[in-house]
C-alpha cells in the first residue's frame, strides 16, 4: 500500500545535485590560492570561511612559529583566531553573514582551541590565562526539553569570547544557581519553549533574589516575550533581567552587561523600559472575551449529524510502529521550517535561489542532505510511534468520551476541549474541537490519537559531535530530527486516512499538497491554539502508552525526546484548526469542574488564554502575581512560532 504514496519529489534530487556540484566547484576554485598564504592569514581565512580541514595543522604551525619568537600559545588565540572571529562577528552583525556560517566558524575556532589547550595548560604556571569576556551559565528550565535556539545563542557567544557553561535541558533551578555560584558566573541565561516554562523562569528569578544573587539574568525562547519579562520576571529580581530575542541580539546584550563603562547605564535603561512596560500593561484592560460561555455554546459549530455517517475505522485499537524506515520519512519533510531554524527566512524551494540567502541556503541544504544520508545509512536515529483509533462521542458541550470498545460502555478517557469566547466576525461560529465529533446517542463516531518521535538514539550522536567540538553537526542533527518527527506525523496521518481509518483510500496528494493540508480531517496537537492545554497530553498517554516506544512527558507536559509530535485525529470534513483565544472566568471555572482540578491550577496551565485577571497567587511575595500572566504572555506563543511555517 505504501508503494502508492507517491510523495517523492523528483525536484529534490535535482536541486540537491545542483547544489552539490555548485558547492564543489566553489570550494575548488578558492582552495589552492589561500593555502599559499602566511599561516596567520590562513587561520583567519579558515575561520571566516568555516573550513576545518587544515585547522589543526595550521594552528600547530602557528603555535610553533610564535613559540620560536618567544610568544606563548595563547597568542595564537589572541592573534589570528580572534582576528578571524572579529571579522565573522562584524559580518554577522552587519547582516552580511548568516547563522549557519557563524556556527561553522565556531567549529573551526573550537578545534583550534582544543589543540592549544594542552599547551596553554602547561604554561599556566607562568600565569597565562585566556582572555574572556565573561562566563555565562545557560539552561533550558525544568520541565522543558527544547534547546536548539539556546545552543545557537551559546555558539554565537563563544565566538565572541564568552565562556559558556551549558547545563542542557530540564535543569532544576537549584542546579542552575549552584553551578553559577561555583563557577563564578557573570551571567545566567534561561531558555524555554512551552507555556509552563514561563512560571519556572519566575521561580528562578525569585530564588536568585532570595539567595542574594546580583548578576544579570537573560531570558529567551519562543514562549517568552518583552512583556512577560517586564511584568512577571523583572519585579522579582533586583539585578538586571534582559529579554534576548534571538542569537543576533545575544552578543550585544552580553557585551553591554560585561563592559564596566556601559553596564550601569545599560541596566538603568533596561529597568526603565521594564517599568514603562508594566505601567502600560497596568493601564490597559485585559483584552477579554466578549460573550459568556453559555452564549458561546448556544452558538456552537453545528455539523449536520442526521445527513452524515461518521466513517468506521477499518481497524480499531492501538498499533505500535517500531523502527519506521527513515528513508520513507525524508520524502515527507517540510523544508521551510528547516531554514527557519537556522534563521534563514523564506519558502522552500525558492529560498535556494533567493538573491540574499540563496548561496547560504543551498550550501546548508546540501549539508542537510548529506547528513540525512548518514542518518539513514548508519542508523543514527530511530523513528518510533504509536497510533490508535477509538470509538468516541461528544458529551456535555465541550468534552469527548473515548470508549473502551464498540459497545460504548466502558470509558477509556475523557478529553476536555475549550470553546472560543471571543467576538467573532459575522457568520463565524464559536467552535470547540468537540463540535466535530458526533454527540452521544446521535451517531457512533470515532477519534484517533498518535504520538511519534524521530529522536531515539540522538544522544549518542550528540556526544560524538561534542567530543569533536562540532556544534554545527549537533545543531544540524537536532533540526533534522525535528523535521523527521514532523514528517512522520504527516506520513502517519496520510496512512490513517488511506489505510487504518480508511476514509480516504483513494487520496493521492504530493508533499506540497500535504503541507498545504489539502486533505480531509485534522490532527490538532495539545498545546496548540485549538487545544492549548498541555495537560491534555495525559489523556493521549493514557490511551496510547507511548512510553513503550521511548516517549515520556516531563512535569510540564513537554515531550521527550524533543523530536516528537503528538495529537488527535478528527475525520469530519468540516473539522478545522480553530484558535480558542481568550476565555473568561465562567469557562475557566467550568473547565476546572470538568477536569476536577482547583481553579487556580487550571488558571496556571491556561495562563496565556485567560481574558480576565485571576485572583492573586497566594505565594506571599506581594508581586503582580498570576494576574498579569494573562496579558503578559503572548497568546500560545510556542504554537505561534511553530505554526508560522504552516501559516506563512
Ligand atoms: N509541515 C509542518 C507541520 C507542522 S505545523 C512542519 O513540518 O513543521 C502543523 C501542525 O500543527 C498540524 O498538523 C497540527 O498538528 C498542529 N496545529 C496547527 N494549527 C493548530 C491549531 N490551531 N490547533 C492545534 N493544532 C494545530
Amino acid at each position: 500500500n505504501r508503494k502508492v504514496a507517491g510523495n517523492a519529489n523528483p525536484g529534490d534530487t535535482l536541486i540537491e545535485l545542483a547544489t552539490r556540484v555548485k558547492g564543489q566547484a566553489r570550494e575548488q576554485v578558492v582552495d589552492l590560492a589561500w593555502r599559499e598564504w602566511p599561516v596567520g592569514k590562513r587561520l583567519e581565512h579558515a575561520m571566516v570561511k568555516g573550513i576545518t580541514e587544515f585547522v589543526v595543522a595550521d594552528t600547530e604551525e602557528c603555535r610553533a612559529a610564535l613559540f620560536a619568537e618567544g610568544k606563548p600559545p595563547l597568542s595564537v588565540i589572541e592573534g589570528p583566531l580572534m582576528n578571524g572571529m572579529n571579522v565573522v562577528g562584524d559580518l554577522f552583525g552587519a547582516g552580511k553573514m548568516f547563522l549557519p556560517q557563524v556556527v561553522k566558524s565556531a567549529r573551526v575556532m573550537k578545534r583550534a582551541v582544543a589543540h592549544l589547550v594542552p599547551f596553554i595548560e602547561a604554561g599556566k604556571a607562568a600565569g597565562a590565562a585566556a582572555h574572556s569576556n565573561g562566563r555565562i551559565v545557560m539552561a533550558t528550565v525544568k520541565g522543558d526539553v527544547h534547546d536548539i535556539g539556546k545552543n545557537i545563542v551559546g555558539v554565537v557567544l563563544q565566538c565572541n569570547s564568552f565562556e559558556v557553561i551549558d547545563l542542557g535541558v530540564m535543569v532544576p533551578c537549584e542546579k542552575i544557581l549552584e553551578t553559577a555560584r561555583r563557577e563564578g558566573a557573570d551571567l545566567i541565561g534561561l531558555s524555554g519553549l512551552i507555556t509552563p516554562s514561563l512560571d519556572e523562569m519566575v521561580h528562578v528569578a525569585k530564588e536568585m533574589q532570595r539567595q542574594g544573587f546580583t548578576i544579570p539574568l537573560l531570558i529567551g525562547g519562543a514562549t517568552t516575550s518583552p512583556a512577560h519579562t517586564a511584568v512577571r520576571i523583572d519585579p522579582h529580581y533586583e539585578g538586571a533581567v534582559v529579554y534576548v530575542k534571538d542569537a543576533s541580539r545575544a552578543v550585544g546584550v552580553c557585551q553591554q552587561l560585561q563592559t564596566p563603562d556601559t553596564r550601569a547605564a545599560y541596566v538603568r535603561t533596561i529597568k526603565a523600559e521594564h517599568a514603562a512596560r508594566r505601567e502600560q500593561h497596568a493601564g490597559r484592560r485585559v483584552k477579554g472575551p466578549q460573550i459568556s460561555l453559555a452564549q458561546a455554546r448556544a452558538d456552537k459549530v453545528r455539523c449536520d449529524w442526521q445527513a452524515y455517517a461518521p466513517p468506521l475505522p477499518r481497524q480499531l485499537g492501538v498499533r505500535v510502529l517500531e523502527d519506521y524506515p527513515l528513508e520513507e520519512l525524508t520524502r515527507y519533510i517540510d523544508w521551510t521550517p528547516f531554514f527557519q531554524a537556522w534563521e534563514l527566512r523564506g519558502r522552500f524551494p525558492d529560498i535556494l535561489t533567493d538573491a540574499q540567502y540563496g548561496e547560504q541556503a543551498s550550501s546548508l541544504y546540501a549539508d542537510a542532505r548529506r547528513m540525512l544520508r548518514s542518518v539513514i545509512r548508519e542508523q543514527w536515529l530511530r523513528a518510533r510511534g504509536v497510533v490508535g483509533l477509538f470509538p468516541a462521542n461528544a458529551v456535555g458541550d465541550d468534552d469527548v468520551v473515548v470508549y473502551a470498545d464498540a459497545d460504548r460502555q466502558g470509558e477509556l478517557a475523557r478529553l476536555h476541549f475549550l470553546r472560543q469566547q471571543k467576538d467573532l466576525p459575522e457568520g463565524k461560529r464559536h467552535g470547540a474541537l468537540a463540535d466535530f465529533i458526533a454527540p452521544a446517542g446521535v451517531q457512533p463516531d470515532y477519534i484517533g490519537a498518535f504520538a511519534v518521535t524521530a529522536g531515539i538514539g540522538i544522544e549518542a550522536q550528540l556526544e560524538r559531535f561534542a567530543s569533536t567540538h562540532d556544534d554545527y553537526s549537533a545543531i544540524m542533527l537536532k533540526v533534522l530530527a525535528d523535521r523527521l518527527a514532523e514528517a512522520f506525523a504527516e506520513l502517519l496521518h496520510q496512512r490513517v486516512r488511506r489505510e487504518f481509518w480508511g476514509y480516504a483510500p483513494e487520496e493521492q496528494l504530493g508533499n506540497e499538497q500535504l503541507i498545504r493540508e489539502a486533505y480531509r480531517g485534522i490532527r490538532p496537537a495539545p498545546g496548540y491554539p485549538a487545544c492549548p492545554d498541555h495537560t491534555e497530553k495525559a489523556a493521549l498517554w493514557k490511551l496510547l502508552d507511548p512510553q513503550r516506544v521511548g516517549m515520556a512527558l516531563t512535569e510540564s507536559y513537554a515531550m521527550h525526546p524533543a523530536a516528537a509530535v503528538a495529537g488527535w485525529y478528527f475525520s469530519h470534513p468540516d473539522s478545522r484548526y480553530l484558535a480558542v483565544g481568550r476565555i473568561d472566568r465562567d469557562q475557566a471555572e467550568d473547565y476546572a469542574r470538568r477536569k476536577r482540578l482547583p481553579l487556580a491550577e487550571v488558571e496556571r496551565w491556561l495562563a496565556p488564554n485567560l481574558g480576565y485577571e485571576p485572583a492573586p497567587a497566594t505565594d506571599g511575595t506581594g508581586a503582580p502575581a498570576a494576574a498579569s500572566v494573562a496579558a503578559a504572555a503572548a497568546a500560545p506563543a510556542e504554537a505561534a512560532a511553530q505554526l508560522a511555517a504552516a501559516v506563512a
